[in-house]
């Protein structure tokens, strides 16, 4: 069976920076990959050449063994793949239920279907499955921008959910957020991993985050795979401890 997601060989450069220089993975049906490496290492733009916001300069995506390279996020999101950004991108001056219902429109369709008036389409109860699974419930009718920043984080990752995608990227999901939702967003994540077989990609800088949450885990270092394997061997290497975990 073709892996869900395959990159090879990703470049990127900015001017006279090599962001990402020939990055190469792959990731099974059901698997969590955790991704970690320094500030800077291309970790990010990584994700956007995977994602369709960025054209990589080199290098090609395939998902399920056809080529995706540079398709749009929209299109990329109605074959199954979403995605959370490292800012967050929730609509401040909107609910939680709106934010919800919101995300869900983008992957349902055209700005056409939306003007004939297309129905709710069950988006609301979706938005509140979603609220009730991502433990939000107190905060159905508040606005996105009065939420703590863990509790946006939280948002953020539910509206990844909202078209139950089978593969989905995390970018820091867990940066700025304390321990006690840390550990909610954790378990609603193995949650959707068991329940539903979705196969995750998960940027993050708290350790204990992804070691104890990923299957195998992607060392970045200055654009470059510098190490890969399970949690314990990638911990156990000495290159990573001295290029990252050291420090
Ligand atoms: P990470 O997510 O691992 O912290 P990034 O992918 O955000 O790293 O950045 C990798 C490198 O590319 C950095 O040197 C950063 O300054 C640079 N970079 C990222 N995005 C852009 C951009 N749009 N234009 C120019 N340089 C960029
Ligand atoms: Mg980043």
């Amino acid at each position: 069976m073709s892996p869900v997601l395959e990159v090879s060989n990703i470049h990127k450069a900015f001017g006279g920076i090599k962001a990402v220089n020939g990055v190469s993975f792959s990731v099974k049906e059901g698997e969590i990959l955790g991704i970690i490496g320094p500030n800077g290492c291309g970790k990010s733009t990584l994700f956007n050449c995977i994602l369709g916001q960025l054209d990589p300069t080199e290098g090609t995506v395939k998902l399920d063994g056809k080529e995706v390279t540079g398709m749009r996020p929209s299109d990329l999101n109605r074959l199954g793949v979403s995605r959370t950004f490292q800012l967050l991108q929730v609509f401040p001056e909107l609910s939680v239920r709106e934010n919800l219902i919101l995300a869900g429109q983008e992957h349902e369709g055209t700005m056409l279907s939306r003007f004939f008036g297309r129905r709710d389409a069950g988006l609301t109860e979706k938005a509140d499955r979603m609220i009730g699974f991502f433990k939000l419930g107190h905060l159905v009718d508040a606005k996105a921008g009065g939420l703590s920043y863990g509790q946006q984080k939280l948002l953020d990752a539910a509206m990844a959910f909202m078209a139950g995608p089978r593969l989905v990227l995390l970018d820091e999901p867990a940066g700025g957020v304390n321990l006690t939702m840390l550990g909610d967003l954790k378990e609603r994540l193995r949650a959707i991993n068991a329940e539903q077989g979705a196969t995750f990609v998960v940027i993050e800088h708290n350790m204990d985050f992804v070691m104890s949450l990923c299957t195998r885990v992607l060392v970045l270092a200055e654009g470059k795979v510098l190490a890969e394997g399970t949690p314990a061997e990638v911990r156990a290497n000495r290159q990573v401890i001295e290029a990252y975990l050291g420090h």
